[in-house]
């Protein structure tokens, strides 16, 4: 990753151009291969209802499991795709993973909303909104079990017409997230046009908890901001129970973090259910 930064930084005549582009081209073609071939698969990580322990939802994260190159982050692979239409499929093939999921875990009793990660393109492309509606009647899934994790920057870009799509969505009870709040440049005027029910706090000022005083005034002023707009706040990469703790101490309604699970296959995920039975409580309560 660090390489792949370092020649994005130097792109001005650098003979890394051509690499670059070579290397974006090749990445962008075996991604395609990539989901013909079922490289692809979605890891699921839980969020926690802090004061009640019981899960609130989990996370789907897509992974790339590379024959030769092994496994691929998303950091890598999901920043490319998204320079193009690529980024439609793969969102696709997110949402109708995470259905068909929802469906299954329905099945054998465990009701938990699973959220999917959008990028801002898909909010551009013309058939998303439809898209998503008809999944949730096709898999006969309540909106409701569905959430979409949108960053700042998405809801930026055509504000008009992203009032419009996610309303739609919220409509039919999809529940909106922002994620990575705090990191965007945007304004805070869009949060009370748009129909957002939950602030995920970015794990940059969550990880310099609980030393960092900057850092905690920030996420206390992100809770006090959500919730006078009647909103939850989700802090993400809680790492540590002394961290987890400090959250529910200042009102910060769910967590989300290595502390509490790292994301894991959707077995992996019905195992670790079973033996929490539902629940997440602290090791030392
Ligand atoms: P994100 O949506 O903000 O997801 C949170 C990232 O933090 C995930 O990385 C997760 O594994 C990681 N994480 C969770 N808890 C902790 C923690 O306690 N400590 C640390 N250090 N990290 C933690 P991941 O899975 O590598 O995904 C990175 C980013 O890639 C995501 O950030 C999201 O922007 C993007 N992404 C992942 N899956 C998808 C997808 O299906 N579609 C789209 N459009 N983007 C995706
Ligand atoms: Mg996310
Ligand atoms: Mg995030
Ligand atoms: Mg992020």
């Amino acid at each position: 990753v660090a390489a792949h930064e370092k020649s994005q930084d130097s792109l001005a005549y650098s003979p890394q151009i051509g690499t670059l582009a070579c290397e974006n081209l090749s990445v962008l073609g075996s991604l395609m291969d990539a989901m013909r071939q079922g490289q692809l698969s979605m890891h699921y990580q839980p969020k926690v209802d802090i004061a009640t322990g019981h899960i609130h939802s989990v996370e789907a994260l897509i992974r790339w499991h590379h024959p030769e190159r092994g496994s691929i982050p998303p950091a890598v692979f999901i920043p490319r795709a998204e320079q193009s239409t690529l980024i439609n499929l793969i969102t696709e093939f997110a949402l109708q993973q995470a259905m068909e999921q929802i469906v299954k875990w329905r099945a054998c009793g465990i009701h938990i909303p699973i959220a999917v990660n959008i990028s801002p393109r898909n909010l551009l492309w013309n058939g998303f909104t439809d898209l998503v509606l008809h999944l949730l009647r096709h898999h006969d899934v309540d909106g409701r079990s569905l959430e979409l994790e949108v960053t700042e920057g998405a809801l930026m870009t055509d504000m008009t017409r992203t009032i419009v799509e996610l309303t739609r969505l919220a409509d039919a009870r999809v529940t909106i997230s922002i994620d990575d709040f705090g990191t965007g440049y945007s304004s805070l005027q869009y949060l009370h046009q748009l129909p957002i029910s939950l602030i995920k706090i970015d794990q940059s000022f969550v990880r310099r908890l609980p030393e960092d005083l900057g850092a905690l005034h920030i996420v206390e002023a992100a809770v006090t901001l959500a919730h006078k707009m009647g909103m939850q706040t989700i802090a993400e990469g809680v790492e540590s129970e002394a961290v987890y703790r400090l959250l529910g101490k200042v009102g910060c309604d769910i967590a989300q973090g290595f502390a509490i699970a790292k994301p894991m296959p959707a077995d992996a995920f019905e195992q670790w259910h079973a033996q929490h039975a539902g629940r997440f409580l602290l090791q030392s309560a």
